[in-house]
């Protein structure tokens, strides 16, 4: 309605405008008319009149003649005309040329121009001016009562419908909605009530039928899930039941995988469990702890005379008296026959020899079977960790060979010591395995630092093997070197060794590491012929320079054969080695020959420096060795350093180079390096 008000407005406008048009066209033509007459006579006053009379009509504004050059040949303003009123004159001015300028030009006033025409020569023209505004404001009137006449329409239907929307339809809604809530949380008592026939009066209807249903049918669900859960309970029980005999039953069957089922003590495969815990435990607290392999010495005669029964229940006795010796955190086991092992955390070695005694005296007291009263003596072999073994299966086979070194002295008590080995059955088997090692990459070089004392730094480090036997675990050179020696296998074991050696050496100088590697060659070794050459080869192949490998020779190889030595040493393909005594003072060597070897080294050996702080004539042999060496004008090194207090009077004495557990044990090559750094820190944060 709005747009077609102002739609018509416009049209309005437009009609009155050609209205107007018309009108002021046909005023102006007849003013023009009748001027001709007063033109043509000069009749002002007439002229004058004509057009006051025409200014007189409602919506003329103004009616006047000018002449040509459009000055105005009348006189008459209707100044009550609401325009003129408004334009003020110059005081007593009759010149109304201005007035009608301004008027012509207002947009609010429609302009006509018709000429005074006599016998076709143009006299003068005719200008009338008709004011719009009043047309204009009628049609703006009409469109104005016609939009309010719209809106008031508007409102009234809109509210109208609002209502009914509001009665009829929303709130019925609400209700059902309300409804379905009641329904999502399991309210099924609430009848829906809308009023009337309508189509959701006839839906809520519907919907109460559909709720007493669902109530229903919830019902009857809730028994079943009562049902199912008294069920699942008693399901669950009866499971539960299961999986406790089945636990009982699995905790039964793993005990009897890990125990001896006549003692009900630990099994081999329970106690080695156990070892291994040990170890890792042993690692981390950094104690050490003992292995005890211990056997009955006459099982077997009690066996062959009484019979198996009786055996076995000497066997669960010795069980039971084992048991009442031993601490909690032990472990006694039965490896089988009448060996049984035992695993004591904790210990040094001194307080396991006295558990030992203890058991040996537990021992002691007759047992009673089957009317005998028999005695039964048993030997103990022990091992420690981590003295004699690192690894589980090392340790039960030294505490293994200290037993029958026990038993083989009668002393039913036995630590391992290094020099059983040379005697045990393993000494012959190890020779098989050695080649294997070889071949089999079991073998590695570890590198223990040589601290030099005078620049507080590690300029070097002596490579030493390691044998890492699948089966018997980490095996120490002192136990197969010596066989390799005795076996000829010496030499192509060394061989390999000094070309792990001399490639190590070329890695660290590649990567800017500038250690000098000291590797040990046997008496063996230096009566090869072949050794000078290989060596030559092997400076070639690593572009060895001077300095870079030394060779340790201990002091007694060479007193075996002095001369060869100093051979060997002096060939020329030798002469980019360095060459060091080691083990010095216990070869007796001659002054002479020391005085003529090619050596620039001398290491004190560690049996003098262990306890030189303790003990004098150790100290005083420390002491001689070194202004002995130095007045050759070779270093000297001390080996086996293990304490402050011994470095603090080696530096004392003047010795040139330490080694020892103080600073660091042999280490793989990627233990090294941060190992070297720590060493090395420590002294800087000393000084
Ligand atoms: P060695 O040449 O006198 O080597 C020093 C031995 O003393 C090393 O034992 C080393 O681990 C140990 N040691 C170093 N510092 C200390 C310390 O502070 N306290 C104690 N208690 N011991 C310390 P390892 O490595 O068991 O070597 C034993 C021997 O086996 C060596 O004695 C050497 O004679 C021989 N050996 C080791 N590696 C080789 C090798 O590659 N070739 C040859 N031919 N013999 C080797
Ligand atoms: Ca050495
Ligand atoms: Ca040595």
């Amino acid at each position: 309605m709005g747009a077609n008000a102002v739609f018509q407005y416009n049209n309005e406008v437009r009609v009155v405008n050609k209205a107007l048009q018309a009108r002021g066209e046909s005023i102006a033509e007849l003013l023009a008319s009748v001027s001709v007459e007063p033109l043509l006579l000069y009749d002002d006053v007439t002229l004058n009149s004509h057009a006051e009379f025409t200014s007189k009509q409602k919506d003329i504004v103004f009616a006047t003649v000018v002449n040509e050059e459009k000055i105005p040949l009348t006189h008459y303003l209707d100044f009550k005309n609401r325009y003129i009123s408004q334009i003020k004159l110059a005081e007593d001015s009759v010149d109304i040329q201005p007035v009608v300028e301004q008027l012509k030009n207002n947009r609010n006033i429609l302009f006509f121009e018709t000429p005074v025409i006599f016998e076709g020569k143009k006299l003068a023209y005719a200008w009338v001016g008709i004011d719009r505004t009043p047309y204009e404001a009628l049609a703006r009137r009409n469109m104005f009562e016609i939009i309010a006449v719209a809106i008031a329409v508007g409102l009234f239907v809109g509210i109208t419908i609002i209502l009914l929307f509001k009665y009829k339809i929303f709130r019925p809604i609400k209700i059902l909605t309300r409804g379905t809530q009641d329904i999502a949380e399991f309210r099924f008592d609430e009848q829906i009530v809308i009023p009337g026939q309508g189509e959701l009066a006839v839906l809520a209807d519907s919907f109460n039928q559909m709720r007493l249903q669902l109530k229903k049918t919830i019902a009857s669900r809730n028994l079943v899930m009562q049902e199912l859960s008294d069920l699942n309970e008693s399901l669950e029980e009866r499971v539960h039941e299961r999986t406790q005999e089945l636990q009982i039953l699995n905790s039964k069957i793993a005990h009897e995988a890990m125990h001896d089922p006549l003692t009900g003590l630990p099994n081999r495969v329970l106690v080695t469990e156990q070892l291994q815990q040990t170890i890792s435990h042993s690692q981390r607290t950094g104690t050490s702890f003992a292995v005890f392999i211990m056997d009955l010495n006459n099982f077997k005669e009690v066996n062959d005379t009484l019979g198996h029964p009786e055996g076995d229940r000497l066997l669960v006795d010795v069980a039971q008296r084992l048991a009442e010796v031993v601490r909690e955190s032990d472990t006694v086991g039965r490896l089988g026959g009448d060996e049984f092992a035992m695993v004591l955390p904790d210990i040094n070695e001194a307080d396991a020899v006295k558990v030992a005694n203890k058991i040996h005296e537990q021992l002691l007291p007759s047992f009673a079977l089957d009317d005998h009263s028999i005695k039964i003596g048993a030997s103990i072999g022990i091992a420690m960790y981590p003295i004699h073994a690192e690894e589980h299966t090392a340790l039960v086979r030294l505490a293994d060979v200290a037993m029958y070194e026990a038993k083989k002295d009668k002393s039913n008590i036995c630590v391992y010591k290094t020099d059983f080995d040379k005697y045990s059955p393993l000494r012959l088997s190890l020779m098989d395995y050695l080649q294997t090692a070889l071949d089999t990459e079991q073998l590695e070089l570890h590198y223990q630092p040589k601290v030099s004392l005078t620049e507080n730094r590690v300029t070097s480090v002596e490579a030493l093997i390691r044998w890492y036997h699948p089966e018997l675990g980490l095996i120490f050179p002192d136990q197969f070197i010596p066989i390799a020696e005795n076996s000829g296998l010496i030499d192509k074991l060394s061989d390999w060794i000094m070309e792990q050696a001399f490639k190590q050496w070329r890695q660290w100088q590649d990567a800017g590491i500038d250690l000098q590697i000291a590797i040990n060659l046997s008496a063996r070794n230096l009566s090869n012929p072949d050794l000078p050459e290989y060596v030559a080869g092997l400076c070639d192949k690593y572009q060895m320079h001077t300095d870079g490998i030394k060779t340790e020779i201990t002091e007694s190889a060479i007193m075996y054969n002095p001369e060869q030595v100093i051979e060997i040493m002096s060939d020329e393909n030798m002469q980019k080695l360095r060459f060091s005594i080691d083990d010095f003072g216990t070869g007796y060597s001659s002054l002479s020959y020391l005085k003529r070897l090619p050596v620039s080294e001398v290491k004190i050996d560690k049996s003098f420096v262990f306890d030189m702080v303790n003990n004098e004539s150790d100290a005083s042999i420390v002491k001689s060795v070194i202004n002995l060496v130095h007045s050759f004008d070779y270093s000297v090194v001390a080996e086996g350093v293990e304490n402050l207090e011994t470095l603090r009077m080696l530096e004392n004495l003047g010795c040139d180079v330490a080694q020892g557990y103080l600073f660091s044990k042999a280490l793989p090559v990627d233990e090294l390096i941060a190992k070297i750094k720590t060493i090395e820190d420590r002294f800087s944060a000393n000084s």
